[in-house]
């Protein structure tokens, strides 16, 4: 076979063989194929797209491309749940201890931030001398004994969407359904949970600008995902506006803190009972969507999840007593209000604008590299259908620096203020299976 024969091919609008598949992907992580052909292919596919069967075999050769993750000691059905991303996105941090507490097993493995969208491993990091890199066999005892692990994924796992990772970030062939999805898919099957819910977001601040695009993101994943024998479920949920209050690392874990207390913020926490309720069905723990709702906010109420939560860091080597008193969170040392020029109510909140403030800030990385800041990030004091007066505090900035004029600008014209009346927005849009 020669690379060069199945790149015209797939520019022509051909259908790929499963043994053209293998090749493309065992040759480009074996290094026989260089960079720019595997580009040319990756952007053929963009333009040309793969069908249902492609992208299977597409995201089975990435998965098997490196280490498969045993889960089978584990007792019990495990889950996993992933984004797509987002501003504001701490959801993994109030969801899994939530279900955790419910008698589910949560073996989650989580990346980092890049650009404008945030990453738990980071939020995590900003808890003294938390241990993020577990080996496998600690990884499903700490499942096994506490029922939770969080963990950043081993070097080994899926080698090949690190290599086209890379590449489709500087060759303009990141947003594309199939490769997103195989990209994704590769990754969560890789990690060998039983029960899958993926978190689509799409919006202003997501990778899919539109509910069409997100929903036939999400039908490709779940069709993988059932393909393999998992099961698996999707929710839309809306990134028109950040998720929550908290934009930034230490600031996003206490938020999730305050919602494992109940005193969180509407969207995050009906994004979760919805979530979570989803996943309590699926790992067959309850067998009604109502049922499992009044489990979750029951594990709330009694402190279950911010105590399994508080489990989790401990077992993993961090100091627990951040979740207990999250005043011991280090904090930026100038807390500077921005202010709305005009009274109205808020229509939409440009989640991305916002984000890259918190990465200008040091909250977040510009390249894969760089140090980050845990201290610093947002506080929205405004959502969207909020009235806001003019003069009123639209944002609380935390800085380690002086806040240049132009961030102001940024965070002021990151709200669209309107006069007539706004609704609240639906946070999740739909749930697919
Ligand atoms: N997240 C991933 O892991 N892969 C993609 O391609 C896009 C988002």
């Amino acid at each position: 076979m020669r690379m060069v024969d199945l790149i015209q091919k797939k520019r022509d609008g051909l259908k790929h063989t499963k043994d053209e598949i293998h090749y493309i992907v065992k040759s480009y992580v074996d290094g026989l194929t260089p960079d720019y052909q595997m580009s040319a292919w990756m952007m053929a596919v963009c333009f040309q797209g793969l069908d249902k069967e492609e992208t299977a075999w597409l995201t089975r050769e990435m998965m098997y491309s490196g280490d498969i993750v045993d889960l089978s000691e584990i007792d019990g059905i495990t889950v996993d749940k992933h984004s797509t991303g987002g501003v504001g996105d701490k959801t993994s941090l109030v969801l899994c201890p939530m279900v955790a507490a419910c008698g589910l097993k949560v073996a989650k493995m989580s990346g980092r931030g890049l650009g404008h969208t945030g990453g738990t491993l980071d939020k995590l990091e900003s808890i003294e001398n938390i241990n993020l890199y577990l080996s496998q066999q600690q990884f499903v005892k700490q499942v096994n004994d506490i029922g939770f692990a969080l963990i950043g994924q081993s070097g080994k796992l899926v080698p090949a969407d690190k290599k086209m990772y890379a590449l489709r970030d500087v060759t303009a062939t990141v947003s594309c359904i199939p490769l997103i999805a195989s990209s994704i898919m590769s990754k969560k099957l890789a990690s060998g949970t039983d029960v899958i819910l993926l978190d689509v977001k799409y919006g202003e601040g997501a990778f899919m600008k539109t509910k069409e695009d997100a929903s036939l993101l999400a039908t490709t994943m779940i069709d993988i995902g059932t393909s393999l024998g998992k099961t698996v479920r999707a929710t839309l949920s809306n990134m028109n506006q950040p998720l929550g209050n908290a934009i930034g690392n230490s600031l996003e874990v206490i938020e999730a803190i305050e919602t494992l207390n109940g005193h969180g913020p509407e969207d995050l926490l009906e994004l979760c009972l919805q979530s979570g309720s989803h996943m309590l069905v699926m790992a067959k723990q309850v067998s009604t969507i109502e049922e499992a709702r009044e489990k979750l906010i029951h594990v709330i109420e009694n402190k279950t999840a911010l105590e399994k939560l508080k489990e989790m860091i401990k077992a993993q080597g961090g100091n627990e007593e951040y979740i207990v008193n999250p005043s011991l969170f280090k904090k930026s040392k100038y807390v500077i209000e921005v202010k709305s020029p005009v009274s109205g109510y808020v229509k939409d909140i440009a989640a991305s604008a916002l984000g890259i403030v918190s990465m200008k800030l040091g909250g977040g990385r510009e390249t894969k590299d760089d140090a980050i800041d845990y201290s610093v990030g947002l506080i929205l004091n405004k959502k969207v259908s909020d009235y806001v007066e003019e003069n009123e505090t639209l944002v609380h900035v935390h800085t380690n620096q002086s806040l240049p004029d132009a961030l102001v600008n940024d965070i002021v014209n990151a709200y669209t203020i309107v006069d007539s009346k706004v609704d609240k927005p639906i946070i999740v849009e739909d749930v697919l299976k």
